[in-house]
């Protein structure tokens, strides 16, 4: 069979930001049973009589804001997934446990997973629990989906409140691979114990969040892990969510103290299509670094510039 992959997340330009981990699986399943596999952008998928070739085509969404293009796609009769679009899709178990076809993205020396899926908290502006459960559990042992890449990019939403943590921070070390938590540690559920195994691993970037401007145990949970880890400060970023329930003034003191503290602050912003001017111009001056380590305040920052 000939099998169509739409990234609906991929820009027309084709440049892969963010690959999709289950196009990656559904991509190992069809070529394990013989099928030929074509990853395409929206706009080629719909180009021309190109869509009449394929004798079947799913599609992922991750990102909400291109659930338009989902929605046409589905309408299409294309199998359509992801969270952008619906959370409540599933994989197979077949294909959601198999080992990845990192190749259909060009991908050679990182791998992609996740080793627990769900998380407690339930924070209000955040799909996780709504889509995984309420209850961080193990999915699955390291070796399900990395086989000896140089790079492992962990994509859990709350590993430290899984009861196996640690024995899957043991995996991540002794895999000696450069790591990326890419999705953030939960600083508050942090002790000696799990500390020790973050300092055992190659960390290649790291990050919390500080979600909550009136949270002070996030606050001190970071102070505390300045004194006791051995971690690189540059390797260590700190999500900052702003435009839910902070001011401007909340976000510019956490930004600050995290500056100070030796942090990588880095703005996230809440329905970002909505956000004022302001909010935005704020994650510029912050996450562009180059503007951020030379213009010291916010309000000395020449919105002209980036
Ligand atoms: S702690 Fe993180 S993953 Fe868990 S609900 Fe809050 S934002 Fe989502």
């Amino acid at each position: 069979m000939n099998v169509a992959l739409i990234d609906v997340d991929l820009p027309r330009n084709g440049k892969v930001k963010f690959p999709t981990l289950t196009l990656m699986k559904i991509s190992a399943y069809c070529k394990a049973r013989g099928d030929s596999v074509h990853l395409l952008t929206v706009d080629e998928y719909l180009s021309g009589d190109l869509f009449n070739r394929y004798d079947k085509a799913y599609a992922s969404c991750i990102f909400s804001k291109n659930a338009q293009k989902a929605k046409l796609l589905a309408d299409m009769g294309v199998i359509v997934g992801g969270s952008g679009y619906d959370i409540n899709k599933r994989l197979p178990d077949e294909i959601e446990h198999i080992m990845p076809d990192y190749s259909l993205y060009g991908i050679t020396d990182t791998a992609y997973g996740f080793l627990t899926r769900g998380c407690p908290r339930g924070c209000p502006f955040c799909i996780v629990a709504g889509k995984e459960g309420q209850q961080s559990r193990k999915v699955a042992d390291l070796s399900e989906w990395w086989s000896g890449q140089k790079n492992i990019k962990l994509l859990d939403p709350n590993l430290l409140a899984c009861s196996s943590h640690m024995e899957l921070m043991h995996q991540l070390i002794e895999s000696g691979a450069n790591i990326d938590i890419t999705q953030g540690l939960d600083i508050r559920l942090l002790n000696d114990d799990n500390l020790q195994l973050i300092n055992n691993m190659k960390i290649k970037m790291l990050h919390f969040a500080w979600d909550n401007p009136n949270d002070k145990s996030t606050q001190q949970a970071l102070q505390k892990f300045r004194e006791k880890s051995i971690i690189d400060a540059r390797k260590v970023g700190v999500y900052v969510l702003t435009n839910y329930w902070s001011t401007l003034e909340d976000d510019l003191k956490r930004i600050y103290w995290l500056r100070d503290n030796g942090y990588s602050p880095y703005v996230m912003i809440y329905d970002k299509d909505h956000a004022p001017v302001e909010i935005r111009l704020l994650q510029r001056w912050v996450n562009n670094k180059i503007i951020f380590k030379s213009v010291d305040k916010f309000e000395d920052y020449d919105r002209r510039i980036g």
